[in-house]
């Protein structure tokens, strides 16, 4: 019962930390080159325990004609694996 009630928790944790800007393929993180990817990616920490996370892998994907890079990283506490979408791209003057 407890062991449910502890899934239930990581699955809700999962589910926000992919509305947070990064954590899905329609809502990255704009940087301004791909030298930043590497450290705004090792600035987060795991959404399950805070954990510090480690880079495993930079992938490039096109999507919608948009070229977006994730991240793949691991949390060095728990484990856990998480992908953090960037978009490369200037920013727009406001
Ligand atoms: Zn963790």
């Amino acid at each position: 019962m407890r062991e449910r009630a502890t899934r239930k928790l990581v699955l809700d944790k999962q589910r926000l930390a992919a509305l947070e800007p990064g954590g899905a393929a329609d809502r990255p993180i704009e940087v301004s080159s791909s030298a930043v990817i590497p450290v705004r990616a090792r600035s987060q920490r795991c959404p399950l325990c805070g954990g510090s996370l480690l880079l495993d892998e930079e992938t490039a994907t096109m999507i919608d004609g948009k070229s977006l890079r994730t991240a793949h990283l691991t949390c060095q506490q728990c484990g856990v694996r998480r992908e953090l979408w960037f978009r490369i791209g200037s920013p727009l003057p406001n």
